[in-house]
């Protein structure tokens, strides 16, 4: 390998798991390198405010879509994701909804918050020029010269040698991130699947897909024509529908007719992220029952929901999630 690309290969292999953004950090540099147009004739420079919409990026979508926790520490996460989450809250409330949207698609100030979205990368960038930068080159109480900086101005060169080389092994170096970036959440998340997480908000493909198709089942634990909402009981009007993933999508990061439900709009456990109780896990269970007896034995989801009952899914999901 390359001796340059191994010292970068050492320092993401070796680094602490304080918290993850030497991940981001580095992440950033790569994209940025990848991301160069002009051919590589010169030394290259990064200034520090792209750096941090990068890892906003990367924050935002793992935020967002799946809440994982980026530090050993729950009482005091760290600054870049506070003022990730911050942004994200006043997304919401902007949006007055809590539909997750990825960061690639916003535009902050067509909706209003150019200046809070200022706000949040020159507060990036001070974490960066502070804390991360430089830690990032050293390990073992060695610095590798890997490349320079201006913390003041903020910025980082590379020579070209160096930048033709990161630009060559980029997807190697984006797998080694990735991989130790993973190893990290796995230590600070009960969250299941987080490598196919990790690897989802990468390659684009963070889907909800509709929920429609599970209404023929759901219907069949209906009285008559009338919905019930599995959280309060009562009957729900056509136009207050909605399905519910009683343990989060966020966790599970499937659909699963065994922990769907009908609900009111409005109630779904989405909105807090938070896992159920224990007696919701219980009436699950009942409901999973009642409803594979009331489905035609002959297709894909009745095998899958049998499966589901005779595996336990409910209890050992909730259970493996609670910690
Ligand atoms: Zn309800």
């Amino acid at each position: 390998m390359d001796i340059y690309i191994k010292q970068w290969n050492d320092l993401i292999l070796n680094c602490s798991f304080d918290n993850t953004y030497k991940m981001a950090w580095s992440k950033a540099l790569v994209e940025l390198i990848v991301n160069t147009n002009e051919p590589i004739e010169d030394i290259v420079v990064f200034d520090f405010n792209d750096i941090a919409k990068l890892c906003l990026k990367y924050y935002w979508n793992q935020t967002i879509y799946f809440d994982l926790i980026q530090s050993p520490n729950l009482k005091k996460p760290p600054g870049i994701i506070t003022y990730s989450k911050d942004l994200i809250t006043l997304f919401f409330n902007k949006k007055q909804s809590v539909q997750p949207i990825r960061f690639e698609k916003i535009d902050f100030k067509t909706i209003g918050l150019a200046r809070e979205y200022e706000f949040t990368l020159k507060n990036i960038v001070r974490t960066l020029k502070q804390d991360v930068c430089w830690r990032f080159k050293n390990l073992n109480r060695e610095t590798y010269e890997i490349y320079e900086l201006d913390r003041n101005e903020g910025k980082v060169f590379f020579n070209k040698t160096n930048a033709l080389a990161l630009k060559e092994y980029s997807d190697f170096l984006f797998t080694v991130i990735n991989y130790r970036w993973t190893q990290m959440l796995e230590g600070f998340n009960y969250s299941p699947r987080i490598s196919r997480k990790v690897r989802a908000i990468d390659e684009n493909n963070i889907r909800r897909t509709s929920l429609k198709k599970f209404h023929q089942y759901l219907d069949l634990m209906s009285e008559g024509c009338k919905r019930e909402c599995f959280y309060c009981g009562e009957n729900i009007a056509d136009n207050e529908v909605s399905v519910d993933h009683v343990i989060p999508w966020s966790y599970m990061f499937s659909d699963d007719l065994w922990n769907l439900v009908y609900c009111h709009k409005g109630e779904n456990s989405e909105k807090s992220n938070r896992l159920p109780s224990e007696e919701d896990i219980n009436r699950l269970e009942e409901r999973n029952k009642q409803l594979l007896d009331r489905m035609k034995n002959n297709t894909k989801d009745y095998d899958q929901l049998q499966i589901a009952i005779e595996k336990d899914y409910v209890k050992r999901f909730w259970i493996s999630f609670k910690g």
